[in-house]
C-alpha cells in the first residue's frame, strides 16, 4: 500500500531523511518511534504532500506521488501534530467544512455518525473554541477519516490525551483496520503502540535503524525491545 525507496528530504543543507526504505502492505497498522528530531513527522507530510523529498521514490497504492498526487490525496487523511479545528465551528460544522472540501456525498449525515463514533454528539452544534484537548482530538480525527481514507496518518495522535480520550481514539484506529484502512501513526507512546498497532519501526537520525512485528500482543517482549532501544535512544 505504501513503498518508499531511498527518501532523502534536505532543508537548509541539513540532511533530515537519509535514505528511508519502507514497505507497508494494505491494512497494516504501524508505528514510528523515535527521539525527538528524528525526522519522523518529516516523513508523515512526506507521504501527505506537503512537502517535496529531495530525492527517492514514494508510491501510495501504487501510485506515484510525484506524478499522482491529486489522485493519492483522496485516499489519504492526515492528523497532524497540533490539530486546529475552526474554534467558532461546531464540531458539524468542522466536519462539513472538511467534507465539502474533498467533495464526499451526504457529509452531513457522515458527520453526525463520525461525531457519534467519538462520544460528543451531544455537543455536536456547540462552538468548539472551549473544548478541551481530548475533545478537539476527538473531532480531529473525525475530521482526518471523513472521506473514509484508504490510508491514514497520523502524527502523535495520543499526545496530552486522557485514558477516556485515548480509548475512543484507538477504537476508531481499529474500527478503520477492520475497513482495511491502513494506519501510520508517530507516536512516543510505547504502550498505545504496542496495543494497537502490528508493527513498530523505529527512526534515528532520518534513518530506520528498526523494524519488527508485534507478535500476540506479548507486551514483555515489547518493553524489553523498548527498553534496548531507549538505552540506544536518549
Ligand atoms: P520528529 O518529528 O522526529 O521530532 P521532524 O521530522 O519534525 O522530527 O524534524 C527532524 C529534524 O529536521 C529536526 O531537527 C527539525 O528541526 C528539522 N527540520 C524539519 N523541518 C525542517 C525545515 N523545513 N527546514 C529545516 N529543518 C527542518
Ligand atoms: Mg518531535
Ligand atoms: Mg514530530
Amino acid at each position: 500500500m505504501i513503498e518508499i525507496q531511498k527518501l532523502i528530504k534536505q532543508a537548509d543543507n541539513k540532511l533530515i531523511l537519509r535514505g528511508v526504505d519502507l514497505s507497508i502492505t494494505k491494512g497494516e497498522t504501524v508505528a514510528i518511534l523515535g527521539p525527538n528530531g528524528a525526522g519522523k513527522s518529516t516523513l508523515l507530510k512526506v507521504l501527505a504532500n506537503l512537502i517535496k523529498p529531495t530525492s527517492g521514490q514514494v508510491k501510495i497504492n501504487g501510485m506515484d506521488l510525484k506524478k499522482e498526487h491529486l489522485k493519492i490525496k483522496k485516499i489519504v487523511g492526515y492528523l497532524p501534530h497540533s490539530s486546529l479545528l475552526y474554534d467558532h465551528f461546531s464540531p458539524l460544522e468542522n466536519l462539513v467544512f472538511f467534507g465539502n472540501v474533498y467533495g464526499i456525498n451526504n457529509v452531513e449525515t457522515s458527520a453526525i455518525e463520525l461525531v457519534k463514533e467519538v462520544g460528543l454528539s451531544f455537543f455536536l452544534n456547540e462552538p468548539v473554541k472551549n473544548f478541551s484537548r481530548g475533545m478537539i482530538q476527538r473531532i480531529a480525527i473525525a475530521r482526518a477519516i471523513i472521506h473514509e481514507p484508504e490510508v491514514l496518518l497520523l502524527d502523535e495522535p495520543h499526545t496530552g490525551l486522557d485514558q477516556g480520550a485515548i480509548a475512543i481514539l484507538n477504537n476508531v484506529i481499529l474500527t478503520m483496520k477492520e475497513k482495511g484502512t491502513t494506519t501510520l501513526m508517530v507516536t512516543h507512546d510505547f504502550k498505545q503502540a504496542a496495543e494497537i498497532c502490528d508493527r513498530i519501526i523505529i527512526v534515528k537520525n532520518g534513518k530506520i535503524v528498526d523494524d519488527f512485528k508485534i507478535k500476540d500482543r506479548d507486551l514483555n517482549f515489547v518493553s524489553e525491545k523498548y527498553q534496548l532501544l531507549t538505552e540506544g535512544v536518549s
